[in-house]
């Protein structure tokens, strides 16, 4: 999204300077960016339909994306980006159709772990990432996929860096004390 493309109608609450743009330029910067954040009306009605929200209510998308319109950088040590489970309830809901809740907490979380925040929470799920990537399940049981497969996959995740980033992560996790 390009400030031109946020139109200045939408840029609703104040026009960022250059170091609150910094956190909305590096979520512009993400493969998977494309919210426009300075549309999002605030009208809570992603909260509603978020289920994480229900189980830890200190997790709120709403307010999220009202921090990095407002170039909150905090919001990458808010330890409640790691409470979505990426359901998409929030994106079926909502008025506008240029908001992903559930891309905004996954570009969150990739920045949060470029800068060392919150990874005890990405440590946790590592064990289960290792086992798909190796056998295309996630379960230590044995994979009933065609070993051809198996070997397709190795593929990709060399192919698309996914394993670079792995283990780039996980040496990060191995040196992180339990918070
Ligand atoms: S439903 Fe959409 S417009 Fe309403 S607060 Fe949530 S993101 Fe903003
Ligand atoms: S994708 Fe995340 S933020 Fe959106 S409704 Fe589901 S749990 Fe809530």
């Amino acid at each position: 999204m390009s400030s031109e493309e946020a139109g200045g109608e939408e840029r609703m609450v104040r026009d960022l300077n250059d170091q609150d743009k910094s956190l909305v330029d590096a979520i512009d910067q993400h493969p998977l960016s494309g919210t426009n954040y300075f549309s999002c009306i605030q009208c809570g009605r992603c909260v509603g339909a978020c289920p994480a929200t229900r189980v830890s209510p200190a997790f709120n998308i709403r307010e999220i994306n009202r921090r990095v319109r407002d170039g909150d950088e905090s919001v990458l040590d808010d330890p409640s980006i790691w409470d979505c489970f990426y359901c998409q309830a929030c994106v079926n809901t909502c008025p506008k159709n240029n908001i992903d809740g559930y891309k905004t907490i996954i570009i969150l979380r990739d920045l949060a772990l470029n800068k060392n925040a919150g990874l005890h929470h990405m440590k946790r799920v590592l064990p289960v990432i290792a086992t798909f990537m190796e056998k295309g399940v996630l379960t230590d049981e044995k994979s009933w996929l065609d070993p051809a497969c198996i070997d397709e996959l190795h593929q990709l995740n060399e192919q698309t860096g996914f394993k670079e980033r792995f283990e780039s992560l996980k040496n990060k996790c191995d040196g992180e004390e339990a918070p």
